[in-house]
């Protein structure tokens, strides 16, 4: 299969006529290709979406709340291709693309067609000298670049709040996992204008690097590492170019003796292990209160033991294949290191092997250590591999030292009966997400984001609809 740009309503190679693998990871071999595009291809989209800004801009909001709603539909009702395509691409079991991905890709267009029609701005009266009120317009054409491990997910979570506010959108999906931006691509030529989204493929360096510099982009929405958000920051800084960048994480999971121990012992792993730990929001680091400490590894190290791994597309797997070669290499690097920093590999540590059509597969086991201490490269760098460490602790203040004292800051995650200790982390916690007694619960109207190296700026809600927008205000004298 030839995956194609989508550039002005038109389906199209790249203008070099080259083209990238993309791989099954599962399978180990390719599967389809990819347009390798350049400058040029980005150049053609931005301007297709520069022409197709204003009448988009000055379409009713009403009128892009019901297009926006068609997109959910049409995803909704493809569904189970979309979901098999993202397993196939990805490596990540068929169920969970089906019960998370795709859901939440349409619950994103129709949570921002809502949204286009309810969104309102401030009103600021000075005594009764003067109102002040405050108009949002949209900035013209956005670059929306997002990552490998929830394709569809992160990128409809960028384009439909882009598109509800007005502005047309160039995106650049991850090279990696093409194919479900592509099949969006392929409905939305059905529903909206031409021009007003497109979608460029290919790699970071190339595509990617042309559209952050291109100087009709208005704005950058970015999710990916924190060396590439840096690098798009730097770009970005001198033409004065709007940035939100959702980056990377080393996220804790913080237990106390007093959590519901069978409750906290199921969502930890859960927290470690989903899309084979490869979220930006997956629990790292399990911190444990000392007295439960050997009784909860022991139970974790169960749970983990558990878990089925297999082929993607079997039903009843949990754990399938990571995105690629490059990233399992990555994965066994990291689990070595910890090995010779003294870590004891408590399961996994090594390459799973899968029978049948997944024998030549990138699998890898889910893995916990223990032994480590907090500098250790283990506990400070982001593997976003199915791995995990464990650190005990002993108090509060212990907890919340290890817990903040690594360079990023995106989310946590605190287990414990105790209210007041549960609020006093929820204001102490060094992370832009806090969940008590629970991970990765979503609500679509709440501010996303990391502090520290983990990002700048939120997405969610309305901080989405004001960073896609400029504000004006108009003073008026009474
Ligand atoms: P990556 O930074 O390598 O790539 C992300 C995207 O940026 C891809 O589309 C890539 O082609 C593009 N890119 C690469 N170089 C570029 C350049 N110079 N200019 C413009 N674009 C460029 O990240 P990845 O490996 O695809 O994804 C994994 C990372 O994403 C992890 O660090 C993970 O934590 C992070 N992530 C963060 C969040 C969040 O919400 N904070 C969510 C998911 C993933």
């Amino acid at each position: 299969m030839r995956l194609k740009n989508f550039v002005g309503g038109r389906f199209t190679d790249a203008k070099s006529g080259k083209s990238l693998p993309n791989f099954e990871p599962a399978a180990g071999r390719e599967h389809s290709r990819v347009p390798d595009s350049d400058a040029r291809d980005v150049d053609a989209a931005v301007r297709a979406a520069a022409a197709a800004f204003p009448a988009w801009a000055a379409t009713p909001a009403t009128e892009r709340s019901r297009l926006l709603r068609e997109i959910a539909r049409a995803i909704e009702e493809r569904l189970p291709r979309l979901a098999r395509a993202e397993s196939i691409d990805t490596g990540k079991p068929v169920s969970v693309a089906a019960a998370v991905d795709i859901p939440r890709a349409a619950s994103n267009f129709a949570f921002f067609a809502d949204a286009a029609t309810q969104f309102s701005t401030e009103c600021h009266a000075t005594d009764d000298l003067a109102v002040n009120y405050t108009l949002r317009r949209p900035l013209g054409v956005v670059g929306c670049i997002s990552p490998w491990n929830l394709p569809l997910y992160l990128l409809s979570w960028k384009i439909a709040p882009a598109l509800a506010m007005g502005n047309t959108v160039v995106a650049k999906p991850s090279e990696v996992t093409p194919m479900t931006a592509y099949l969006l691509s392929k409905l939305c030529a059905d529903i909206l204008p031409p021009g007003v989204l497109n979608i460029v493929h290919g790699t970071g360096p190339k595509a990617g690097a042309a559209l952050v510099s291109h100087p009709q982009v208005k704005a950058v929405s970015f999710t990916g590492s924190t060396r590439v958000g840096a690098e798009i920051a730097r770009v970005c800084a001198p033409a004065l170019r709007k940035v939100s960048l959702e980056l990377g994480g080393k996220n804790p999971t913080i237990v106390f003796a007093d959590c519901d121990f069978d409750k906290t012992v199921a969502e930890t792993a859960r927290a470690a292990f989903s899309n084979q730990g490869q979220i930006c929001l997956c629990g790292s680091r399990v911190l444990v209160q000392r007295p439960i400490y050997e009784e909860f590894k022991r139970a974790l190290v169960e749970r983990a033991r558990a878990l089925r791994l297999g082929d993607p597309l079997k039903a009843g797997i949990e754990q399938g294949a990571v995105v690629s070669r490059q990233h399992l290499a990555k994965i066994e690097g990291c689990v070595e290191l910890a090995r010779r920093e003294g870590g004891a590999v408590l399961c996994g540590g090594k390459r799973a092997r899968v029978p049948g059509r997944c024998a030549k597969g990138w699998f890898y086991e889910p893995t916990l250590i223990e032994g480590l201490g907090p500098a250790c490269r283990a506990n400070q760098e982001e593997i976003f591999g199915p791995v995990a460490t464990l650190l005990p602790f002993d108090d509060d203040d212990k907890a919340l030292a290890l817990a903040n004292g690594t360079r990023y800051g995106l989310a946590a995650s605190v287990w414990t009966r105790d209210l007041s200790r549960a609020h006093r982390f929820g204001a102490r916690l060094e992370a832009g997400l806090v969940w008590i007694n629970c991970w990765m619960l979503r609500d679509l109207r709440t501010p996303f984001g990391g502090v520290k190296d983990s990002g700048l700026g939120r997405e969610g809600g309305h901080e989405a609809l004001r960073f896609f927008s400029e504000a004006r205000n108009v003073c008026v004298k009474l």
